[in-house]
């Protein structure tokens, strides 16, 4: 008999939340402290969606997408999870760039940038604070006209050098580029830039096991292998929603899963506005990546000077498409050290993540594909080897994850690694409009994606579901 993985769930809840990314756990947490009753039904068999982990022969675990947030973490981690998962927040100090135009070591924030924009690249010490002012001035109801782009014209015009050193991390943070509204990059820019760049210590497999045990603790019914197949809307009003052949009746669902998928897909298009439908069809997803996921033998190590998380590329100018290119030339490499995890076996590891085009790997076949990840393998070696020296023969094990795996995971169209771009998020925001009790949290529109951003947009529209619940059960 095949496991029941919904056995002794109820037939109705107050609200279904679909997915446990980051956003929807952290959904399913403020509404289960709420009172509300509450079904978290995830597909996959681990939670936390892209904010994920595996474990390797030899006491080796890889993170996939732990590589650095912004400092309000802390304070959403305080508020919405526990205390015992934003003290275990700590900066990154050693975030390294190298590339033909510049090579520097900085902790990443408004001082230290400020120091190197003035010295190293000779800027006006006004023209950089008026930047930083405007960055941080960014709000999402600003003009959305304006293009990084034009935002960097208009400070640094023909300084590629400087677009170079303010643009790549956020593009790698968010898959957000010259062309995307200019509040795409200030909003996440000053994040960053209040006080740096932060990690987990412990891993992010501590962290899933925390906020499992919180989502317990407020009484939050969990199931993993539970795909959503269906939501169901009677009367222009969310109905239910189905699972192995369930079906589970609530007042308000939240969909954690990708925004297209969840409008186009799970809903019936045909019971929603057919503008909305055509404007979601049009929402542009944004792009994915590869990783290599390497580890040292017990007993090899990575000097610290190594850095944490290191900007490398060999492109002589910054352009978005050639860090999105298959003939990779930009890789960003996270540097593990056992600090990451004091509590387990002593490891070193390394993850080299790049920014990628689901079309460069979707239609290979199986042999292709192989091939095409055993170059992204044996290339990304070869650049590591010029900064570590010997390191191919310290490696014990080594890995690839391409936008197929990312896809075959999470079930993000295209592997997405960052949602949609940015139309989606007015779409994400008006679908309750479209169907009473229906909602959408999760990476979209570029701002609310990242750890910080999913979970900061799974704050916003539980407190909206959490209003529509108590004025729904106030009008029975
Ligand atoms: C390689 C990589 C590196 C990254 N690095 C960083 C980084 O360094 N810093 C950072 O801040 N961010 C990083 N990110 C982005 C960050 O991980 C994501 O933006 C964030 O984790 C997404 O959270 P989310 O809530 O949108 O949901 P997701 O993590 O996308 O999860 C959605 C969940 O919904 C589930 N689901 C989908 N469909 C269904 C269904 N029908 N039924 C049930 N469940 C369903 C999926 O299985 C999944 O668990 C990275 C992403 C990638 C891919």
């Amino acid at each position: 008999m095949p496991r029941d993985f919904l056995k002794g769930a109820a037939d109705q809840y107050d609200v279904v939340v679909i997915g446990s990314g980051l956003a929807g756990m952290t959904s399913a947490n403020i509404l289960g402290r709420a009172g509300h009753r509450v079904l978290l039904l995830e597909q996959h068999y681990k939670l936390g969606g892209l904010a994920t982990w595996f474990l390797r022969p030899g006491g080796h675990i890889f993170d996939v997408s732990l590589h650095g947030f912004p400092h309000g973490m802390i304070k959403s981690c305080r508020r919405y999870w526990n205390r015992d998962i934003a003290d275990r927040i700590v900066q990154l100090k050693n975030i390294r760039f190298d590339n033909p135009q510049f090579s520097l070591t900085t902790t990443f924030n408004r001082e230290d940038f400020t120091r190197l924009l003035t010295t190293k690249f000779g800027l006006q010490q006004q023209t950089v604070s008026d930047f930083f002012d405007t960055a941080r001035g960014m709000n999402f109801y600003d003009d959305q006209q304006l293009t990084t782009k034009q935002l960097f014209d208009r400070f640094f015009p023909g300084r590629d050098d400087v677009v170079r050193l303010l643009m790549e991390p956020i593009t790698y943070a968010n898959g957000s580029t010259l062309e995307d509204p200019a509040i795409t990059y200030g909003i996440v820019f000053s994040n960053f830039m209040s006080k740096g760049v932060f990690i987990y210590e412990g891993g992010t497999e501590d962290l899933v096991a925390r906020m499992k045990k919180e989502l317990q603790a407020n009484n939050v019914d969990v199931r993993i292998r539970c795909g959503v197949d269906r939501i169901n809307v009677r009367g222009g009003q969310v109905e239910s929603v189905e699972t192995h052949g369930r079906t589970i009746r609530c007042r308000a669902v939240v969909s954690n899963a990708n925004l297209k998928t969840t409008v186009l897909k799970m809903l019936d298009p045909n019971l929603l506005d057919r503008d909305f439908v055509d404007r979601t069809e049009d929402v542009r997803l944004n792009n994915s990546s590869t990783q290599v996921y390497m580890a040292l033998k017990a007993g090899e190590q990575i000097e610290e000077s190594s850095g944490d998380l290191f900007f490398t590329s060999t492109a002589k100018e910054f352009r978005t498409d050639l860090l999105l290119s298959r003939d990779i030339t930009s890789r960003t490499f996270s540097f593990y050290y056992p600090r990451t995890r004091p509590e387990k076996k002593e490891r070193f590891a390394i993850v080299s993540s790049t920014n990628a085009n689901w079309s460069d790997w979707a239609d290979l076949n199986e042999t292709d594909y192989d091939a095409s990840k055993q170059d992204l393998i044996e290339t990304t070696l070869d650049a590591l080897e010029k900064y570590l020296p010997g390191i191919r023969s310290k490696i014990e094990w080594v890995e690839a994850a391409t936008p197929r795996t990312f896809n075959h995971y999470t079930l993000h169209e295209q592997g997405a690694s960052f949602g949609t771009k940015f139309e989606g998020l007015g779409i994400s925001r008006e679908l309750p409009q479209q169907v009473g009790g229906m909602y959408h949290a999760g990476s979209v529109g570029i701002i609310m994606s990242g750890w910080l951003g999913a979970i900061n947009y799974g704050v916003i529209v539980s407190n909206e579901v959490d209003q529509q619940l108590l004025r729904t059960a106030a009008s029975v």
